[in-house]
């Protein structure tokens, strides 16, 4: 049976801006709904800022016992044992996870329900699939924090060719040989930077220039470190085309060149994540006419 509610607010999606707004309704007293299709805490807890600072915790582990030498300590980096590493990553993402609990926000007074959510019409949103609706929402106001997904480059061959993104690159137990990562954005290069600290060789593709929107004194440190650690940059390089060679990966640049890895990580980027909400023109009407 469907059941109806009449909160004052309902939130789709409970990643980082869901949650923060849940908590602060029901602190106000507010009656609030939650809805979340997938993982409690979204990207930030399970495919973004945590497991990726937990990553780079160890990465910065592995640098400092390379580097302990000129602080007169004599220590000897005998092994990365990377499925380990993927193991803390993991048992961080559980320490975390009960403070972005469906247990914690139902006590603190969020109505939380795990479902997909979409818009049936401008003032109701439904969970669940057409055919079993599990509850329907008629709530003074909505709100859409449903985040983003990583943007994939349309760039031929890409269907031939098993890739990462931050979606799940945080699952691999295997160290990548020689990890591509094409897009040079903060996550990029983040993520450039602790493969290369964990052992494994890193050349990132940028058709721009890497960090484009941050300060340039800022950029040139950065990019000086990563040059001095090992990880290779190509700036304003676009990909052609990419092919599948045996245990391969072969990016084809416009410039004609080539590079091969073994592993191919995209980070080019995100897109809004709407599709399946129904959203519509009524949508824009109804942040005229709510009240
Ligand atoms: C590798 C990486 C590292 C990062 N590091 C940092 C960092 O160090 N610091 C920082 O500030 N930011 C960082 N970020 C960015 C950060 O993760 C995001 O800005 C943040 O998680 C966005 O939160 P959000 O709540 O807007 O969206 P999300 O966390 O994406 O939450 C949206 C939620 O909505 C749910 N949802 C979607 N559609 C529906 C539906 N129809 N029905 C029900 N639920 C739905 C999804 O399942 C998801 O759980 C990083 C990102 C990446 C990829």
């Amino acid at each position: 049976m469907t059941e109806q509610l009449r909160p004052d607010i309902c939130i789709i999606g409970a990643g980082a801006a869901g949650l923060s707004l849940a908590a602060a309704a029901a602190a106000f007293g507010v009656p609030v709904v939650l809805i979340e299709k997938g993982r409690m805490g979204g990207e930030c807890l399970n495919t973004g800022c945590v497991p990726s600072k937990a990553m780079i915790a160890s990465a910065r582990y592995a640098e400092l016992c390379r580097n302990s030498g000129q602080f007169g300590i004599q220590q000897v980096l005998s092994g990365i044992e990377f499925d380990k590493v993927n193991d803390r990553i993991h048992r961080v993402i559980s320490a975390i996870a009960p403070n972005d609990s469906k247990e914690r926000f139902t006590g603190l007074g969020v109505r939380v329900i795990e479902g997909t959510a979409w818009f049936r019409n401008a003032r109701t949103v439904v969970v669940g699939p057409e055919h079993d609706i599990s509850h329907e929402i008629a709530a003074r106001r909505f709100v859409i924090a449903t985040g983003s997904l990583p943007a994939i480059p349309q760039i031929p061959g890409i269907e031939q060719i098993p890739y990462f993104t931050n979606e799940n690159i945080f699952e691999t137990r295997e160290r990548p040989q020689h990890l591509i990562i094409i897009g040079a954005g903060s996550n990029g290069l983040e993520l450039a930077q602790a493969f290369r600290r964990l052992g494994s060789e890193v050349t990132v593709i940028e058709r721009d220039q890497p960090l484009r929107r941050e300060d340039p004194e800022c950029t040139a440190i950065v990019l000086d470190t990563l040059a001095r650690e090992g990880v290779t940059v190509r700036s304003g390089a676009k990909v052609q085309r990419l092919r599948r060679l045996r245990q391969r990966i072969e990016v084809v640049l416009d410039n004609g060149e080539t590079v091969h890895g073994s592993e191919l990580l995209i980070a080019a980027g995100r897109r809004p994540n709407v599709e399946g909400l129904n959203l519509g023109p009524p949508m824009s009407s109804i942040s005229r006419t709510a009240s």
